[in-house]
């Protein structure tokens, strides 16, 4: 089983100058612990947190295009993302499935480029609040992951996201969140037969260093992406400590 992967989802926040206080903040404070930290963050800070960064934290993007490069302009390729440093790239999230249309088959098409460039992408699938209340969130979360792995090899993180709890304060249970984690780990292995044991999937939503623990304690849960707090040096450290 592979370790817990503490994925740190920064959003639109925190400018370059930012970014650097805080990886020097996290430089000075960290003891490093059980779980891999990758801090997921605007492609204009990537080179401030390549300089600064303590070694052994890994960073990535937030989104990438199925492009390799030319006329596509504000795009971000994976050519790019990998020149800086990155090691992961998040691909999928529900707010650019919400607010950029993105479908499964472009989420799948982003993928297989960050793979084909040497990224690990973390795909977000998870279920809306409706799904969830008419108990289809089992179903509607493998077909989304259906669609977002076409052509993906196991070289892939998974993270379950129930948009319900995303920024809501509102936190599935630990049961929950295995519940999902479990049907995507009986699906990966029906994909990828044995290298499905190697793939971490995620639980995202509203974790916070007082639930981390419950959640990544679950058999099927690898670790967590965290947005709201993953701003805060203190925060991030109380979720590596509970990690231990
Ligand atoms: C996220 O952005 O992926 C996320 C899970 O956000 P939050 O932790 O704020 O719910």
């Amino acid at each position: 089983m592979p370790n817990n992967l503490l994925a740190l989802n920064w959003k639109m926040n925190k400018t370059p100058t930012e970014a650097r206080a805080w990886a020097q903040d996290l430089s000075e404070k960290l003891v490093p612990g059980d779980a891999t930290l990758a801090v997921m963050a605007p492609a204009v800070t990537l080179s401030a947190l390549a300089a600064n960064l303590p070694a052994g934290v890994a960073f990535g993007g937030q989104d990438v295009s199925a492009h390799d490069s030319g006329a596509y302009t504000g795009e971000i390729s994976a050519a790019m993302l990998k020149d800086v440093g990155a090691s992961y790239v998040v691909v999928g999230h529900s707010e650019r499935r919400d607010y950029h249309g993105e479908s499964d088959a472009l989420v799948a098409a982003k993928a297989r480029q960050a793979q084909a460039n040497g990224l690990i992408p973390i795909v977000c699938v998870g279920e809306k609040l409706d799904v969830r209340e008419k108990g289809e969130h089992v179903p509607f979360t493998l077909a989304q992951l259906t669609g977002s792995l076409e052509g993906v090899s196991s070289d892939v993180v998974i993270a379950y996201e129930p948009v319900w709890a995303i920024g809501t304060g509102r936190t599935a249970t630990a049961d929950d969140a295995e519940e999902l984690a479990a049907a995507i780990r009986g699906a990966l292995e029906q994909r990828y037969g044995a290298a499905a044991a190697e793939v971490r999937v995620l639980y995202g939503g509203s974790v916070k260093p007082d639930n981390i623990a419950s959640i990544c304690a679950k058999p099927n849960v690898n670790g967590a992406l965290v947005g709201g707090a993953s701003l805060k040096v203190s925060d991030v450290l109380g979720m590596n400590d509970a990690l231990k």
